[in-house]
């Protein structure tokens, strides 16, 4: 009879998700970073970015705070913002030169150090899923173009037409950015560009047991070609995750993010140098990729749920949820 009311107190418990008070949770998100301005922003447009990250970071939290994994939290705050045509992400991805959406995505998980992502698909409806896909059921880490999406149909993942992807906004974006480009297609400098917003999404989260997992969704940058790849899907550029240091999720001029390695980096500073999150994360952008030339940001949490969001644009879509009851969102600097 005790064993069993025991077993009920704890089942109940489990249902209310109790039982993950008092552990430390937090989510942090970002929609992107760029030339974002206040004076180039409606009132109407504002709304919607700050309810979508807002819902994007809620969903992620409630299942944190329900005692799910932190997996399963960036996941759900990814989707919600790769199913919004405001993020450069699943639904509504830049353009390729050609016209069409080419996508990546990564995630990590900070206590195996397990690792999955997809490179350049153009019809897994959510290319985080299919990057969660890789991680767990294949025996690789990356996967690309025709052969990922084999792999994420054979797992059951939901494809699309690669119409589904395509807005009107993007169409004018490119036609914009062709207008600009020089003859090799380099867009000049970003920060002199208003056309320059990067808008990838990502997500870290720690979850009740302090594992840290980051992921990362991306349709790159306007107006790419040749089969660019960015940082985005590259473990240690766009998403890295160790519970030991942090989780990073990048957004931002991928190719700077690559020669730097940013997401480790930071990570690496905190392992042999001893920083804090927040000291690894102000050199590695404001000096590290500053220095380089490359623009955009990270956001990012340690193992006792200290966040960062550290970025050299005007703008970051960003926002972050604690169980101390801490939570923002936020656009401009
Ligand atoms: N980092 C992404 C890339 O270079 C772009 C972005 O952050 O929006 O593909």
């Amino acid at each position: 009879m005790k064993q069993l009311s025991i077993f009920l107190l704890f089942y109940i418990l489990g249902l209310t998700g109790v039982y993950a008070q008092g552990s430390k949770v937090a989510i942090v998100i970002h929609g992107g970073a760029g030339v974002i301005l206040k004076k180039n922003m409606t009132a109407e447009k504002e709304q919607a970015y700050r309810e979508k990250l807002q819902e994007a970071m809620d969903t992620g939290y409630a299942l944190l705070e329900q005692g799910k994994s932190s997996e399963e939290a960036v996941i759900a705050a990814i989707k919600v913002m790769e199913d919004s045509p405001l993020f450069n992400a699943g639904k509504g991805a830049v353009l390729t030169n050609n016209g069409h959406c080419e996508l990546d995505a990564s995630i990590m998980d900070g206590k195996t150090l397990n690792a999955g992502a997809v490179a350049g698909v153009k019809t897994i409806k959510s290319p985080i899923e299919a990057a969660r896909a890789v991680m767990h059921e294949s025996k690789h880490v990356m996967l690309s173009g025709s052969g990922a999406e084999t792999f994420a149909k054979g797992e059951g993942l939901e494809m699309v037409d690669p119409e589904y992807f395509i807005t009107e906004r993007r169409k004018k974006q490119l036609e914009k950015a062709k207008m600009q480009e020089d003859a090799r297609g380099n867009l000049g400098n970003p920060m002199g560009n208003n056309n320059f917003k990067f808008g990838t999404v990502g997500a870290v989260a720690l979850d009740k047991d302090g594992n840290i997992v980051a992921a990362t969704s991306t349709g790159g940058m306007t107006n790419k070609r040749f089969g660019r790849i960015g940082d985005s899907p590259i473990i240690g550029a766009g998403t890295y995750a160790n519970n030991n240091t942090c989780g990073i999720s990048s957004t931002g001029h991928g190719e700077y993010f690559i020669r730097l390695a940013i997401a480790h980096h930071i990570s690496a500073q905190m392992e042999y140098a001893g920083k804090s999150l927040e000291e690894a994360a102000e050199d590695v952008i404001q000096n590290k990729l500053t220095d380089l030339g490359g623009t955009g940001g990270i956001i990012g949490l340690d193992k006792d749920g200290n966040i960062v969001m550290e970025f050299n644009s005007p703008g970051m879509f960003r926002g972050y949820r604690k169980s101390n009851g801490e939570q923002e969102v936020s656009i401009y600097r």
